[in-house]
């Protein structure tokens, strides 16, 4: 092997990755100011650049202040030539987002699955939410430079398969492949829990953290792991199923099979189950003047909670308290600094997070809580499509 063709490699993607991070970060810029930046001599940012409006993934713009002597011409991301689609596949929906490669969302486009989908329906609705969310924006194809998608289920992200969803009993689907056919395009996939705090990282709050985790609470419970600065993946691809952890005695059943799991009890899921026990028990509540307990979601009992009805209060209440005993397992395993909660059910905060720091700050080891952050994404309900978007555009940045 020819090491020094490889260092040579190796120092030409380094190079390029801090000079458009700082075109990102700090554009509009200059060439003579990128070079005193990053300490990079003048002819190297030269040539990178030419490199980079070359593959227009940048442009020229006006020109600046000058210090004496030619206005030197500004470079910034070329985010109106070129869009990344980014794909959230969740158990009842799919949205697909047409994205710049800032990370600004331009279209969204949400479809639900038909009933009892199977995983063809599955992958039908999302080929169809990717071509409706390019018409709306009257563009075409050729501007699009990759499909990133977040999917829900155990992700071979080697070999571009989606080895296990059980809410549609799919195996080892070959995603990859079918959506690279259908739309000509690269297709990157990863698990959706991890892209959404992938996107957080490039995107949104936690851009200078290192040990991170997202924490999503929706109708299913799962953590997108940061250590040490990387997306932590586990073994083999099953890391942060935080949802499975045991975290109540209550003989609640989780679809994996067991008894008293973080999600069976705190997720969107898991607040209907325990709301409609305490109905069965005998507990009263106004919710049922406006629909019957087969309608009864999450949501109908956020939304009976603000009218003041004393049992959705004191179950989301509850369900705060049973989020923070989950939170605080992963504060005394991982010391991060940081935590961000997503999903549905933070959309409750005001019921719940009071019940969160109280049993963060008794069930957590002090020392770890020192440092500690603990509140909302940035990108919100938009997390997983600008997460799965950011696949793509996180490869573009280091080549
Ligand atoms: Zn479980």
């Amino acid at each position: 092997m020819n090491y020094n063709r490889a260092d040579k490699k190796l120092i030409k993607k380094i190079n390029t990755v801090s000079i458009l991070k700082i075109i990102r970060e700090r554009g509009p810029i200059s060439r003579a100011d990128i070079s005193k930046m990053i300490g990079l001599n003048p002819a190297t940012v030269s040539s990178n650049v030419s490199g980079l409006l070359k593959r227009k993934l940048i442009k020229e713009v006006g020109s600046g202040e000058s210090s004496g002597g030619r206005k030197p011409i500004l470079l910034e991301l070329n985010s109106s030539e070129i869009y990344v689609i980014g794909v959230d596949m969740g158990i009842k929906k799919v949205s697909a987002g047409l994205i710049d490669i800032d990370g600004s969302i331009i279209q969204k486009v949400t479809l639900q699955y038909p009933e009892k989908a199977k995983q063809e329906n599955v992958l039908e609705t999302i080929k169809e939410s990717i071509y409706e969310v390019v018409k709306k924006e009257d563009d075409d194809f050729n501007k699009i430079i990759g499909i990133g998608m977040g999917i829900h289920g155990i992700v071979d992200i080697e070999k571009g398969l989606l080895s296990y969803a059980p809410a549609f009993d799919c195996h080892d689907v070959d995603i990859v492949s079918i959506f690279k056919n259908e739309f000509k395009t690269p297709v990157i996939i990863d698990n959706d829990v991890r892209v959404m705090a992938l996107g957080e990282k490039w995107f949104g709050k936690a851009k200078e953290a290192q040990n991170f985790v997202l924490l999503n609470i929706g109708t299913g419970i799962g953590a997108g792991i940061y250590l040490n600065g990387k997306l932590y993946r586990g073994n083999n691809f099953g890391a942060g199923e935080i949802g499975h952890v045991s975290i109540s005695d209550k003989k609640i059943k989780c679809k994996c099979g067991e008894y008293g799991c973080f999600e069976a009890i705190a997720s969107g899921t898991g607040i209907v189950t325990r709301f409609i026990e305490e109905l069965k028990q005998g507990s009263s509540s106004s919710i049922l003047n406006r629909i019957d307990v087969f309608h009864i979601t999450s949501e109908e009992i956020y939304k009976e909670a603000l009218r003041g009805d004393k049992l959705s209060i004191q179950i989301l209440k509850e369900t705060g308290n049973y989020i923070g005993a989950g939170i605080s397992m992963l504060i005394n395993i991982l010391n991060p600094e940081m935590i961000l909660i997503a999903g549905g059910v933070s959309k409750a905060g005001k019921f719940i997070f009071e019940g969160v720091q109280r049993a963060v700050s008794k069930k957590s080891i002090n020392n770890n809580l020192k440092f500690l952050y603990i509140g909302e994404t940035d990108l919100k309900e938009n997390a997983g499509i600008v997460g799965a978007a950011t696949l793509i555009i996180k490869d573009i940045f280091s080549v």
